[in-house]
């Protein structure tokens, strides 16, 4: 049975919409998946990091890979986007985030889902909320409620 994985999509170097555009282009041709639905593209201050805006995005796969699998392919987009850690929370060309795995809780060393901060930042809620209004985040209820919470902090749909 296919699952619903929800993406969030960030970069803010080099042409940060036009990474976001491709890894977009790459999630659609991604071997095992299809893409949904694709929210509006945000503009956001950094949070925890530094350096230009972020343009961030949230991406809705149906999929029948594992999560895990899943996991690598994003990180394989990633690599092909030249992204370097060169320090924790560095800018990057390009940040792609496994969101949700249907109603899967996941814990393994390189694996949390529900994305653990995914509620408190406006960046991922307000993309997420677009595409699913009415969400539910396993383990912590309604996505909508955490809105209010994240209302102060920056954010601009394009
Ligand atoms: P950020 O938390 O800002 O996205 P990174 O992208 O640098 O930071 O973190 C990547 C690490 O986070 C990877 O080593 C990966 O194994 C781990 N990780 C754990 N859970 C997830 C998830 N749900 N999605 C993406 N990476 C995850
Ligand atoms: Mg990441």
């Amino acid at each position: 049975m296919p699952v619903t994985a929800y993406i969030g999509i960030g970069a803010n170097l080099g042409d940060a919409r036009a990474n976001v555009l491709d890894a977009v282009e790459r999630l659609r041709k991604l071997p095992g998946a299809t893409l949904e639905a694709v929210s509006s593209l945000y503009r956001t201050a950094p949070i925890d990091s530094s350096g230009d805006d972020y343009i961030n995005a949230v991406a809705r796969l149906s999929t029948g890979l594992p999560a895990q699998a899943l996991l690598e392919a994003l990180f394989d987009i990633e690599q092909a986007h030249g992204r370097e850690r060169p320090y924790f929370n560095a800018p990057r060309t390009l940040d792609l985030d496994l969101l949700l795995y249907g109603d899967e809780r996941i814990a393994t060393p390189t694996l949390t889902v529900p994305h653990p901060r995914m509620h408190q930042r406006a960046f991922v809620l307000m993309p997420l909320l677009e595409l699913a209004p009415q969400l539910a985040l396993p383990g912590l209820g309604s996505a909508a409620r955490f809105a209010p919470a994240v209302a102060d902090q920056g954010i601009i749909r394009l």
